[in-house]
């Protein structure tokens, strides 16, 4: 008896250990990679493409990327600091660059890696449009989101046997390589429906808490809206997303909430 019950447990206890929680909207994930696993992959990756681009250091604008990029991470440190979960962000390893293309892109790999393409900031036109880019995607980040969809590939793959985690290092780091390709693939990069729109509202309160208006982020997309019509690929945050009116309208529900971290942030420009 005593026997069953420990083995009960410890299905338990894998069961929670595989589920995380986004501490901004409440949404569950399923999460079997640790960032320790996640992370080393990530930073060799972006290197790469760092390597592999032109990246603007000393501009105006890439001054502006970055210092949108702190304030939002201080922001993050500090809610995840209040509610208990700061070690969640340990590994981090921060860094907002900017690359010279005209691809109206940007992205945020796990432990904090961001990347801002020149042709998206013409959309944000200015500090306050790249909050809500940099929010988005650093609430994909800060989601676990990567995690997730390498927890969903594995077990799409069947390497789970017996709803215990049989994967070898070198199995799962094919599984991150097909899902991050370098080269031919970061900017194809597709998150679920429901990620985006976890992003969305994370990425939302996120830019409110580093002090930023929230409902500049109708605008953004309205401008978004207009600036990809027609276009055969959309960047990542508008891929998976049906339509940006769709988009509008959470926005404007989760308003209320968002504006209570703006009023309350610290970081305000005074
Ligand atoms: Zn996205």
């Amino acid at each position: 008896m005593r026997k069953l019950n420990f083995k009960a447990l410890s299905v338990l206890m894998l069961l929670a250990a595989a589920c995380a929680t986004n501490p901004l909207t409440g949404r569950q994930s399923l999460s079997l990679i640790s960032n320790a696993q996640l992370f080393p992959q990530s930073f060799s990756q972006y290197s790469q493409v760092l390597k592999d681009n032109k990246v603007d250091k000393t501009s105006d604008n890439a001054k502006k990327v970055n210092n949108v990029g702190q304030r939002i991470k201080y922001a993050a440190e500090k809610f995840f600091t209040e509610i208990g979960r700061a070690d969640e962000l340990k590994g981090y390893e921060w860094e907002f660059s900017l690359i010279q293309s005209e691809q109206l892109n940007a992205w945020c790999m796990p432990g904090g890696k961001v990347a801002f393409y020149s042709g998206i900031l013409p959309v944000c036109q200015n500090e306050a449009g790249i909050a809500v880019v940099m929010g988005h995607e650093v609430a994909h980040a800060l989601a676990g989101h990567s995690a997730e969809q390498v927890s969903n590939a594995m077990v799409a793959q069947g390497l789970l046997v017996g709803g215990n985690v049989a994967i070898s290092n070198s199995e799962w780091r094919n599984v991150f390589n097909q899902l991050y390709p370098v080269g031919a693939g970061l900017t194809m990069l597709k998150y679920g429906r429901g990620m985006e729109l976890d992003a969305d509202e994370a990425g939302l309160y996120l830019m409110a808490m580093a002090g930023y208006p929230p409902q500049e982020a109708i605008n953004f997309w309205q401008r978004m809206e207009k600036a990809t019509a027609g276009q055969q690929t959309p960047p990542e945050f508008l891929s998976t997303h049906p339509n940006p009116g769709n988009r509008v309208e959470q926005i404007k529900k989760i308003m209320p909430q968002a504006m209570k971290y703006y009023n309350q942030s610290p970081y305000k420009e005074k």
